[in-house]
């Protein structure tokens, strides 16, 4: 299977072939229905910001996606290709879609490089040399370029994130996941992180942010999803779904958080 990053976009995002296509998506734990029936369209170059109250299915969305959790129903697709078909090799999907979570996930045995290289040698055979180059081009972007040889522990949390962040990188992915990644964070840390990721935005990556940071969702995304339920209620650019939702159900949460 070969899954080949779309053509970069300069044009309406309108018009380009989606990077991620959801579909009447369900997700059932046991006789818990999580996901009742999600639709989503990310394409190229697409910010989209993911809110909504806990428990409303927003990580069990994001996790179906890198497949993470299985889809009950429905289909995934990633630069087109479904993902959700059962003879995929997940492996190749998951080289293009970075995801990064709350709790960071590092490996604390290793270094900060050895972090962000492993999987650049495992997964896409690059040579230490070149997954060494790789990593801290990547480090310099999120602004660590000179903690390489740090372990994570050594770090603050906000730092931690921040190799996350260039770990996933590094894998050239073709989307990356957010999934609340300054909810454990110091208040004083989330500066960092967020700054990182509007560049990330600015450079044109395509993601998917899970988020309560309202402000960062009304000035980064292009679209908020708001999600409810195991629904999506509400779509739409950002001065909308935060600056005039039209559903009761968002007016109730945007009443809560902001
Ligand atoms: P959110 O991220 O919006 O807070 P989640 O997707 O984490 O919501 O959870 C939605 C629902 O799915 C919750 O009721 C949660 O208990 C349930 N759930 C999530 N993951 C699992 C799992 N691995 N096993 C069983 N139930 C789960
Ligand atoms: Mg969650």
């Amino acid at each position: 299977m070969t899954l080949t990053p779309p053509a970069t976009t300069e044009g309406t995002a309108a018009d380009a072939a989606p990077v991620v296509q959801v579909r009447d998506l369900h997700k059932s734990f046991g006789d818990n229905l999580v996901l009742r029936g999600i639709e989503l369209d990310v394409t190229p170059g697409e910010v989209v910001c993911v809110i909504g109250p806990s428990g409303s299915g927003k990580s069990t969305l994001l996790r179906c996606v890198n497949q993470l959790e299985s889809a009950t129903s429905g289909t995934i697709r990633v630069l087109g290709t479904e993902i959700t078909d059962p003879d995929i090799n997940i492996d190749a999907v998951r080289q293009h879609v970075g995801m990064v979570f709350q709790q960071f996930n590092l490996f604390t045995h290793q270094t900060v490089l050895e972090n962000c290289t492993v999987a650049q040698r495992k997964v896409l055979g690059r040579s230490k040399a070149e997954a060494t180059k790789v990593a801290l081009h990547n480090l310099e972007r999120v602004g660590l370029a000179d903690r390489g040889s740090a372990h994570p522990t050594q770090l603050s949390g906000g730092q931690q994130q921040r190799v996350a962040i260039a770990r996933a990188l590094s894998m050239d992915p073709s989307i990356m996941l957010f999934d609340e990644p300054t909810s454990a964070l110091d208040p004083e840390l989330v500066g960092d992180v967020l700054s990182v990721m509007r560049d990330l935005a600015q450079q044109g990556m395509t993601m998917i942010v899970v988020t309560h940071e309202m402000a960062f969702a009304r000035e980064v995304a292009d679209r908020v999803v708001f999600m409810d339920g195991g629904v999506v209620v509400e779509s739409g650019p950002p001065a909308q779904v935060i600056g005039d939702p039209q559903e009761p159900r968002t007016r109730a949460f945007l009443d809560r958080v902001l």
